[in-house]
């Protein structure tokens, strides 16, 4: 079982010729409306990829639209919360014709989620990211591992993480930008050599570098082992890294060793930038092992 600690937020896209300006009003020349946010978007890969997944997190009384489209696509949503007087998360992005976008990001339900909406994780695979409270995330992530559960945390956007926190994790995922930030360096590791220099910096911990292009790079102690990204023609990259995480949780969920499973995670996430959108793009677990294969 994969269990997701983590954000859900309707993703309201709103295309325009251009991006407004300061006082002016400008009719839309379309709008989209998903499913979004990191957890949610790391539920719905695992969910996909066949592994049973629940989502614990809050949304707003507005928000049952939002559970209906995570249980439609298998995602266990019992234990999510509701919260009343408040609006479920929610970003606006606004595209326009040159695909420059400018988004307001308001975390709404998110941002309220508190350690003791969060139901009891004793066991199976339980991933969290960094869209919701740090001391939901601390706590959720100490109680996983006071059980017999394995823990992965995908430090997304990038905050520093309190020692503590650290020491509760199995497993840490991060990006290019979120390497850094671990690292403490100015500059986001370009190629996988970069990325190696960088990985030494953040010792003690299992962690996985997802790389674009590249792959990923998977540090165990003093190993590191690189698995480049099968080529394809990338289409959209949005969701790229959710996907890989979900995947990740998903095949570590069903018993796989982490070079293994991440060998899975970068074959599925190498798979999603192959279509448009996030959760559109994520491919079910017979597509995976037949793109393995080729
Ligand atoms: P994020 O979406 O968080 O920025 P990355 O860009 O590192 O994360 O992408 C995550 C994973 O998605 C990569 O490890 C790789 O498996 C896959 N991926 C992303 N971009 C590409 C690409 N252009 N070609 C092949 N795989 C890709």
């Amino acid at each position: 079982q994969v269990t997701v600690v983590g954000s859900v937020n309707r993703d309201i896209a709103i295309r325009l010729p251009r991006l407004p300006r300061p006082g002016e009003t400008q009719s839309s020349c379309g709008v989209t409306a998903r499913i979004g946010g990191k957890g949610a978007n790391q539920a719905v890969a695992a969910a996909r990829l066949g592994a049973r997944t629940r989502w614990c997190g809050a949304v707003g009384e507005d928000g049952e639209e939002v559970l209906a489209a995570l249980a439609a696509h298998g995602v266990d949503v019992s234990g999510a919360v509701r919260l009343p007087g408040t609006p479920t998360g929610t970003a606006w992005i606004f595209v326009d014709d040159a695909a420059e976008n400018a988004i307001v990001l308001d975390a709404g339900a998110n941002g309220l989620l508190a350690p003791d909406h969060v139901p009891a994780l004793a066991d199976g695979v339980v991933l969290l990211q960094h869209e919701v409270p740090d001391e939901v995330t601390a706590l959720a992530l100490a109680t996983a591992r006071a059980g017999d559960a394995v823990t992965v945390l995908n430090p997304a956007p990038f905050r520093p993480l309190a020692a503590a926190t650290l020491e509760s994790v199995d497993v840490l995922v991060v990006n290019g930008p979120e390497l850094a930030g671990l690292a403490g360096s100015a500059s986001v590791p370009a190629t996988p050599d970069e990325a190696r220099v960088l990985l030494a910096e953040v010792p003690g911990v299992e962690a996985v570098a997802t790389l674009g292009a590249h792959g990923a790079l998977i540090q165990r102690g003093r190993h590191v082992e690189h698995i480049p990204a099968p080529p394809v023609d990338a289409v959209e990259t949005t969701g790229a890294g959710d996907t890989f995480c979900g995947a990740l949780a998903a095949a570590m969920a069903g018993g796989a060793p982490l070079v293994e499973a991440a060998e899975y995670a970068v074959h599925a996430a190498a798979l999603s930038v192959t279509g448009e959108g996030a959760q559109e793009s994520m491919p079910d677990a017979a597509q995976v092992r037949e793109f393995m294969t080729t």
